[in-house]
């Protein structure tokens, strides 16, 4: 049998490819070797966000007596935690898999390689091989941890973010090598557990994509938690010892603990699959060069998510997944990369869609500010959550919002209001004048945008202006 596509990986990106697939009537193929779910679920998002609820659990509890609950802390267990985390893993990756089977897509265990353009043959778990013929191909084989030479990974005393999910007992001490989103997320949740963190940042701060106050916040907030926090150093070698491992930096100076965390970023799968066998061109670094409609420089074959590398998310490859899936189809479908949310999980959390400051200054933008801090929130102070802030960006002369940062409690659902905001044009003047609950977090939002006229009810001071 011929499938109408075939999809390489089942990560967020290829599995919802596949249930879009089977919901548009399609016959499709998806072929992965590992576990449902990718990244996404088994090693990233799912484990990380269940670890995160801990994270907020014990810190609840170390400030539960100012809310009136006084409990004692027992000790943190992580085996329970990881159990935890591996039932939800276990329940959301069997609801893929009925997903699949309820949308009769047919699912082959096995790695997969191209041999053609319309080919795939797939070694089986079993040590069989099955041949899959498909009218189009979708490559969604994701991406690894980057390793840097110097820091060899063991698994066991130098690990990366695939890794960290399978320890069962808290480290007394742990150096995380790079503080991007993956670094202050794993340093945020063991913190909190009760591991004693280092974080080591090549560059001047934390999450340096970031707006500057929001690296600031961040940083601030993590080494109130008890994280040491080193930015400005170079980790130039790890070695593992008996009993723990040890950093070098590139000055000589040595840290000591029980693990070492390499973060330093992610690599695509494109190595290996048959892609520049049958043609498909990859840049430099091994991302798949895609057009607007995902299709590579081979006609037919597609790609999308981390193996393409646009935005290293979850829910761009599933937006990419879509335009792929449809355009396979002869359905016409978009996205928006200049409207992408992202968060990252920390306390306080950061949000962020759309332009930065710097971005606007740079392209010679005219642009206004709204800013409003959660101090003034009534929500916020009844969480006992007043750190954080929100940062409005909107077009001087057009009036669009042209996006946020947000730092803060539920920022990461805050956010998509103005993400909507976005894409559907609207100004600060929209956001001001749609009513918001309260009291919620999500009223910072229509504070900004009065503030961007000088006008937030909760907020002394002059009128908000550029700043640098
Ligand atoms: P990253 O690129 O965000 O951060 C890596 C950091 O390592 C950088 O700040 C870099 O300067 C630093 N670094 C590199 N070499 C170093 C060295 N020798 N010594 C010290 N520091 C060094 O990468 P990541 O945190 O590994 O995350 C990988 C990808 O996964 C990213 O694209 C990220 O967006 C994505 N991700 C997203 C989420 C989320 O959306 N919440 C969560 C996890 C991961």
């Amino acid at each position: 049998m011929t499938y109408d596509v075939a999809i390489l990986g089942a990560g967020p990106g290829g599995y919802v490819a596949a249930i879009r697939g089977g919901q548009l009537g399609a016959k499709v193929c998806l072929i992965e070797e590992g576990e449902l779910g990718g990244t996404c679920l088994n090693r990233g998002c799912i484990p990380s966000k269940s670890y995160y609820e801990s994270a907020q659990r014990m810190l609840g509890v170390r400030d539960g007596a100012e809310f009136g609950v006084r409990a004692a802390l027992e000790a943190f267990d992580l085996a329970a935690c990881k159990g935890r985390k591996d039932r939800v893993v276990e329940e959301l990756v069997g609801g893929i898999g009925k997903l699949l089977a309820g949308h009769g897509v047919d699912v082959v265990h096995g790695r997969g390689v191209l041999t053609a353009p319309d080919a795939i043959q797939v070694a089986t778990a079993d040590g069989g091989s099955v041949a899959v013929s498909a009218r189009n191909v979708i490559v969604a084989t994701g991406s690894r941890p980057a390793d840097i030479p110097g820091l060899p990974v063991d698994g066991a005393r130098i690990l990366t973010s695939d890794q960290i999910w399978s320890l069962e007992e808290l480290p007394e001490s742990m150096v995380i090598v790079g503080g991007g989103v993956i670094g202050c997320e794993v340093a945020h949740a063991f913190s909190a557990f009760g591991t004693r963190v280092t974080v080591l940042e090549l560059v001047d701060r934390l999450l340096f994509t970031e707006e500057k106050e929001a690296s600031r916040a961040v940083q601030r907030a993590l080494t109130d938690q008890g994280v040491t926090v080193r930015t400005g150093v170079r980790v130039a070698s790890a070695a593992a010892r008996s009993n723990g491992a040890v950093v070098t930096l590139e000055d000589g100076a040595e840290i000591a603990a029980d693990c070492v965390v390499v973060a330093v970023g992610r690599i695509p799968n494109t190595a290996g699959v048959g892609l520049e066998d049958v043609g498909v061109a990859l840049d430099e670094r091994g991302f798949v060069q895609v057009n607007d409609e995902m299709e590579t420089s081979v006609p037919g074959v597609y790609a999308v998510g981390d193996a393409v590398g646009r935005f290293m998310l979850a829910h761009v490859a599933t937006s990419e997944a879509m335009v792929a899936m449809h355009t396979c189809l002869g359905k016409p479908y978009w996205m928006d990369y200049d409207v992408v949310p992202y968060a990252v999980f920390t306390k306080p959390e950061v949000a962020g869609v759309g332009a930065k400051e710097a971005d606007l200054k740079e392209q010679s933008i005219p642009y206004k500010v709204g800013r409003f801090g959660f101090g003034a929130s009534g929500k916020a102070a009844a969480m006992g959550a007043p750190e954080g802030f929100i940062k409005l960006l909107s077009h001087a002369e057009t009036g669009r919002v042209l996006g946020a940062t947000i730092v803060g409690a539920h920022a990461s659902e805050v956010i998509h209001e103005v993400t909507l905001a976005m894409r559907m044009e609207a100004s600060p003047g929209d956001l001001v004048t749609t009513i918001h609950v309260h009291p919620t977090i999500s009223e910072v939002v229509l504070e900004a945008g009065e503030d961007t006229m000088g006008l937030a009810i909760h907020k002394l001071g002059r009128p908000s202006r550029k700043e640098d």
